[in-house]
C-alpha cells in the first residue's frame, strides 16, 4: 500500500502487465498502419509514459506530437474541457492516432474529436491504455485499448492524483474505503485545481 496526499492506494497492475498491454496495442496499430507514416498524438500530461513505451515498440516509421487539454480535478471530472496545447500543424491528409492514458466519461475524447474534426485528416483513431467501459457514455467507439478497468480511481504510469504519482512504474488503485466515502459523502480531494491529464 502507498499513500499519496491524503489517500491510500493498493497495487493494481504491475509494470510487466502494463507493458504487455502496450506492446499488444503497438502490434495491432503496426499491422493496420504498416503502409503509411501515421502521426501519433499523445494527450498530456497523463499519456507521456504510455507514448514513450508505445513508440519504443512501434516498428515502422511514424511521427509524434502532443496536445494538452484540461478537465479533471482531483478525483472527479469537472466536465469542463479546455484546450491548452492545440493539434499539430500540417496534418491534412494524414492518419492521426490519439494516444490517451485513460478514457473515463469520454468528455475529453469528445473534445479531441471536435478539435480534429476541423483539420481534414485522412483518418482519425483513438488508442487508450485504460478504458473505464462502465462509465464511458460517448458515441465514439474506442478503436484500440489496452485494458478495461472498473470505475475506481487509479494512479501511476503517468496518471496522477493531484499531480503526484505519475512517476510510479506500476499502477495503483484507490482504497475501497475512499471510494465508498466518495459515493456517500461527496468528493473529498476534488476541486483542488489540478490540471488535467
Ligand atoms: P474523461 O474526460 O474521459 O472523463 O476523463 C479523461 C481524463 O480524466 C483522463 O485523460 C485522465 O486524465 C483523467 N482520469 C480519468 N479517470 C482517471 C483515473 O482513474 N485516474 C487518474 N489519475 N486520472 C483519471
Ligand atoms: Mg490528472
Ligand atoms: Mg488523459
Amino acid at each position: 500500500m502507498i499513500k499519496i496526499h491524503d489517500k491510500n492506494f493498493e497495487l493494481y497492475l504491475t509494470e510487466k502487465e502494463i507493458l504487455d498491454a502496450v506492446k499488444r496495442i503497438a502490434g495491432e496499430i503496426a499491422a493496420d498502419y504498416k503502409d503509411e507514416v501515421p502521426i501519433f498524438v499523445g494527450v498530456l500530461n497523463g499519456s507521456f509514459m504510455f507514448v514513450s513505451d508505445f513508440l519504443k515498440h512501434y516498428p515502422h516509421p511514424c511521427e509524434v506530437s502532443f496536445v494538452k487539454l484540461s478537465s479533471y480535478r482531483g478525483l472527479t471530472s469537472t466536465g469542463i474541457v479546455e484546450t491548452l496545447l492545440d493539434a499539430p500543424d500540417n496534418i491534412e491528409g494524414r492518419s492521426v492516432i490519439i494516444l490517451e492514458d485513460i478514457i473515463d466519461t469520454g468528455r475529453t475524447l469528445q473534445e479531441l474529436v471536435h478539435i480534429f474534426s476541423n483539420t481534414n485528416v485522412k483518418n482519425f483513431r483513438i488508442a487508450s491504455l485504460f478504458y473505464k467501459s462502465e462509465v464511458y457514455n460517448g458515441e465514439y467507439s474506442i478503436d484500440y485499448f489496452g485494458m478495461e478497468i472498473p470505475d475506481r480511481f487509479i494512479v501511476g504510469y503517468g496518471l496522477d492524483y493531484m499531480e503526484q504519482g505519475r512517476n510510479l512504474r506500476d499502477v495503483y488503485q484507490i482504497n475501497k474505503a475512499h471510494m465508498i466515502n466518495l459515493v456517500l459523502f461527496g468528493k473529498p480531494g476534488a476541486g483542488k485545481g489540478t490540471q488535467a491529464g
